[in-house]
């Protein structure tokens, strides 16, 4: 039978680099993955700061397009911004995940595609994880210390049956990997595009994002709960289309390939982050952004902190992972739980006034306020040295935002 130190379930943003950590560091790592290439599961638009690439070591390889400006698109009105530099990347979600798979390869770690985990036992002092491998009729068992559960939204490892798991709040994805006119491309090359609002899509927001050259990434993502407002349901497919003929207008596109996902997030962060020696990182602790849906760094920055705690735990300096769930808690709770509630708000209760609003109120800014409010909501900092009229602005963008929600959570 085959032993390792650790087994990761789960080849995404976050088992990936927790992967690599750990087998940067000596440690024994074996890496599964149910699906057998990345091509097949590309879910995610994997739009993100500059900051990602050189946080986590990634190469311009894994990148699709950089973006240097932010389109912003309400029901009838829109905000433009742009910089001089580069402010963040598209990237290629399937080379992001075999450039991370190919370097615990290097390092020396197993990583098993098409492997699906079934399940695990104790015995003595070692974990016996049992998998399934496409390639082979029988059911493979290996050994472990640590179990590591990075299977994203479905929590395979963490929770045995659906019936156990914690209530999820859903929303769903569906994009589109297009081909365009060259006319077409360059209106939207390095520029991020948002459309909110209920013309275009009440529960959520649909985008455009640039991969390489003549190749668009045209998406919707939607709330699965009621609008307060709006009781029609749109289908995600209906706000592709208006997106397409209404906004994007190419002379001519070509899809080449349709993908999506559904992300399930516990509200309040109520998700189990250890059970004795199982260890769970990434979206399968809803490190997702709910505001923003964005949740490739944020997984990534779980794997790092479980990375270094896994190392401790091996290490004997420490009995359990109560310190990682801490140090997760630390990082995230705040923030995520503010973002929660103004998600709540914004995509299923504002009215379409408020968000034509909240674009009009971002108009003047400059970009890397904007991508500071949108990305890290830095309102403190971009205060600072700033005139009054674009204070008075600022402050308008958070009472819009935070309005309705009650003060003590502001200052949790
Ligand atoms: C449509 C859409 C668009 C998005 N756009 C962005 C964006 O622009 N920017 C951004 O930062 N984030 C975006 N996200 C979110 C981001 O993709 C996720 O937050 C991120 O992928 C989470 O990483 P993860 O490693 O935790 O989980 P995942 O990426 O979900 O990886 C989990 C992996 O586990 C595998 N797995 C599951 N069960 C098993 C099993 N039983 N055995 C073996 N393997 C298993 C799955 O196949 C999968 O590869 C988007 C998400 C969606 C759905």
């Amino acid at each position: 039978m085959e032993t390792f130190d650790v087994v990761i379930v789960g080849a995404g943003p976050a088992g990936g680099h927790c992967a690599r950590l750990l087998a940067e560091a000596g440690v024994q790592i074996l890496l599964v993955e149910r699906s057998p290439d990345f091509a097949i599961n590309s879910f995610s638009s994997a739009g993100t700061p500059l900051e990602t690439l050189q946080t986590y070591r990634l190469p311009d390889s894994v990148v699709g397009s950089f973006w240097q400006k932010l389109v912003v698109v309400s029901s009838h009105n829109t905000g433009k911004w742009e910089s001089q530099q580069p402010l963040g990347a598209v990237l290629d979600f399937t080379k992001l995940r075999e450039f991370l798979a190919d370097t615990v390869r290097q390092a020396g770690g197993d990583v098993w595609m098409g492997c699906q985990y079934l399940r695990h036992v104790y015995e003595e002092q070692s974990l016996m994880v049992t998998l399934k491998s496409r390639s082979q009729p029988a059911e493979v068992t290996v050994k472990t210390k640590i179990l590591v559960d990075a299977t994203g939204p479905a929590r395979a490892v963490m929770y045995a049956r659906e019936r156990d798991k914690p209530p999820f709040i859903s929303g769903t994805g569906l994009e589109y990997l297009i081909e365009v006119d060259v006319e077409c491309y360059q209106t939207h090359a390095n520029a991020l595009t948002f459309l909110l609002g209920h013309k275009w899509i009440p529960k959520g927001y649909s985008w455009v994002f640039p991969m390489e050259p003549n190749r668009l990434k045209v998406g919707a993502g939607a709330l699965r709960l009621k609008h307060t407002i709006v009781s029609e349901e749109v289908p995600l497919k209906r706000s592709i289309e208006l997106l397409l003929h209404d906004y994007l207008k190419p002379q001519t596109y070509k899809i080449l390939d349709i993908h999506g996902a559904t992300l399930r997030y516990c509200s309040q962060l109520q998700d189990v982050y250890y059970r004795d020696r199982v260890v769970a990182i990434g979206d399968a602790v809803s490190t997702v952004n709910f505001l923003g849906g964005e949740g490739i760094r944020h997984a990534m920055h779980s794997a790092t902190i479980a990375a270094h705690h896994i190392q401790r735990h091996l290490n004997h300096q420490t009995s359990d992972f109560q310190a990682y769930q801490r140090e997760m808690y630390a990082v995230f709770r705040t923030q995520w739980n503010l973002s929660e509630r103004m998600g709540i708000k914004k995509y299923l209760q504002d009215t379409d006034e408020l968000v034509d609003r909240f674009v009009s109120y971002l108009q003047p800014l400059s970009l890397e306020d904007v991508v500071d409010i949108l990305f890290f909501y830095k309102f403190g900092k971009t205060r600072k040295g700033l005139g009054p009229y674009l204070q008075r602005k600022l402050t308008a963008v958070w009472n819009l935002l935070y309005q309705g929600l009650h003060k003590q959570e502001l200052h949790k």
